[in-house]
């Protein structure tokens, strides 16, 4: 199958909890439906280096590539750009007494993590990501 990293306008995904349930595994679902958070340097995919696509582990719609993921050494999968801008939503997050930006998958939703200032060049932006939130296909 050939792959493509452009996304064009998708539908929003609506689903139910009891439907999320169904499809995502009782981690997932604590993560991405629940806002929880992966323990550091526990998540499959911290130490991936291979080529490929990371995609929404929920609705699967490309999110991020593996050349723009770099060792933050944070625990966490990280990037500095996903694949486009309206592939994720960011939202003010102020919960754990600490001013956040929260990101999400923006066709269903799924909380992916959050993203900080401290990336590297260009972008400055760190994209810190639950591996759990993550699908990855390799190319
Ligand atoms: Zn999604």
């Amino acid at each position: 199958m050939a792959e493509t990293i452009e996304t064009p306008k998708r539908e929003k995904i609506h689903k139910t909890d009891a439907e999320w349930r169904e499809i995502l595994t009782p981690e997932q679902f604590h993560v991405m439906r629940q806002k929880g958070t992966e323990r550091a340097f526990t998540g499959a995919l911290v130490n991936n280096h291979a080529d490929g696509v990371y995609h929404c582990g929920a609705c699967n719609v490309p999110l991020f590539t593996s050349d723009k993921k770099f060792e933050s050494g944070s625990g966490w999968p990280s990037f500095w750009l996903p694949v486009s801008a309206d592939a994720i939503e960011a939202h003010e997050d102020n919960t754990h007494g600490m001013r956040r930006v929260e990101v999400t998958c923006a066709t269903c939703g799924a909380h992916l993590g959050h993203v900080f200032p401290d990336g590297p060049r260009p972008t400055g932006l760190r994209y810190c990501i639950n591996s759990a939130s993550l699908a990855f296909e390799e190319k």
